[in-house]
């Protein structure tokens, strides 16, 4: 694709594993960004049941009230914020929330600016997930990348925050279950950011799509959860990773209500509002929330273990567990691969080890590559057996 528009990196590479494995060829998913699972019964039994029914209309353009309610609800409930139904919208995924956002952030009509040809800077933490800076340019805002590092366990901090801004910026993106480096931050980090975000009258959009997939004791802190900073904050969550329902296009965003009233109104000119028959879907699943979280979150932990064990079997490093996400975001470097580029890397491993994986270029890191463990128990152990004879094919 030419332009500002550029197909997601992660999709890319999912559908030439997907070619190959219609040409009926054994392919390792690694690259896959949600938890391969089936769908829980219960949410499949209210589906059905729903279709049954047969009376399928335009869905409310902010969603079934009794859905909105039940999010809030649960974020309430998990987390200690205080959102109502009337501050919460159901969207097509986490990522239509985020798409209908920044449109109204940064697009024609966007609020933040003063004159019809600025362009209001997105601040974005590096290395991040694909869509970010994608999504700004197409709303014609301007990504404002902020570099983490490894050795700075990939924390963003208020003065890299600081550093970083310019007169222009006004929205914050942040991700906690951070897709792809698999960290979380502590309520002090947050704590922290969130008084220099509001200092430098940032708005702050807070991905929590992954907070129920953290696999320590440590606590899950969501932006919605200090009450100081309600009104500078937008939070972002979904059914799709919480509840194995990536194809349900379920997500949820959480903001003061003039906000959900646009997003509302956005949503009559773009999709109508989500599909009748996956708001069902997930309104039974909230009804069994805690059994599906757990069920979802027990299964994923135990291939993140499982793709630890295998890496240490395979290539002889011990990793450092993942707290959170589905994925190892690893250095090129680490693995002994010198020489090559991330991308190459990626491409001929697929192509000749028939491994997926995702180069970290898309995700703004060039140099490391991202690994899923959402994928099958059978392909992190066979897939990291084949990798690991692949990279020793490239160093002898
Ligand atoms: N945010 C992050 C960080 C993600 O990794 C994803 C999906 O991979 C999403 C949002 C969007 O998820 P969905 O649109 O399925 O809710």
């Amino acid at each position: 694709m030419s332009g500002k528009l550029q197909a997601s990196v992660t999709v890319v590479i999912n559908s030439i594993a997907q070619a190959k494995k219609a040409a009926g060829i054994r392919v390792y998913n690694l690259s896959a960004g949600e938890p391969k699972m089936m769908t829980p019964q219960v949410v499949r039994d209210a589906a059905n049941e729903f279709i049954q029914q047969g009376d399928i209309p335009y869905p409310s353009p902010a969603g079934l009230n009794e859905l909105r309610k039940t999010a809030a609800d649960r974020m309430n409930k998990l987390y200690g914020s205080s959102f109502t139904q009337d501050e919460c919208i159901i969207t097509t995924g986490g990522k239509m929330a985020i798409y209908l956002l920044l449109q109204y952030l940064c697009g024609l009509n966007s609020p933040l600016k003063a004159n019809p040809n600025d362009k209001i800077g997105v601040m974005i933490q590096a290395p991040f997930w694909v869509s970010y800076p994608s999504i700004t340019k197409i709303m014609d805002g301007k990504p404002v990348i902020i570099n983490t590092s490894e050795a700075g366990g990939w924390k963003l901090t208020p003065e890299m925050l600081k550093a970083a801004y310019t007169p222009d910026c006004k929205v914050l993106m942040l991700n906690n279950g951070v897709n792809p480096t698999g960290i979380i931050y502590t309520r002090s980090e947050m704590q922290a950011l969130l008084a220099m975000a509001v200092e430098l009258d940032l708005l702050v959009i807070s991905d929590e799509v992954y907070s129920t997939l953290v696999y320590t004791d440590d606590e899950y802190v969501s932006c919605g959860s200090f009450p100081e900073y309600k009104k500078h904050v937008v939070v972002i969550q979904s059914a799709s990773k919480a509840f194995a329902m990536t194809g349900w296009r379920v997500g949820f965003l959480f903001a003061a209500p003039e906000i959900i009233d646009v997003m509302s109104a956005l949503s009559t000119q773009s999709t109508t509002g989500v599909c009748l028959i996956a708001q069902h879907g997930a309104l039974a699943a909230f009804k069994h929330a805690d059994e599906i979280n757990q069920w979802v979150n027990e299964t994923m932990k135990r291939r993140r273990d499982i793709f630890v064990d295998a890496f240490r079997k395979y290539f002889g490093i011990q990793l450092e567990s993942p707290k959170a996400t589905l994925y190892v975001f690893t250095s090129l470097a680490s693995l002994g691969v010198t020489g090559m580029s991330d991308d190459e890397f990626c491409i001929r491993a697929l192509e000749e080890a028939n491994v997926a994986s995702v180069p970290g270029s898309g995700f703004g890191q060039p140099g490391y590559v991202r690994f899923s463990y959402g994928a099958d128990e059978d392909d992190l152990d066979g897939g990291l057996e084949n990798l690991a004879k692949f990279v020793k094919s490239l160093t002898k």
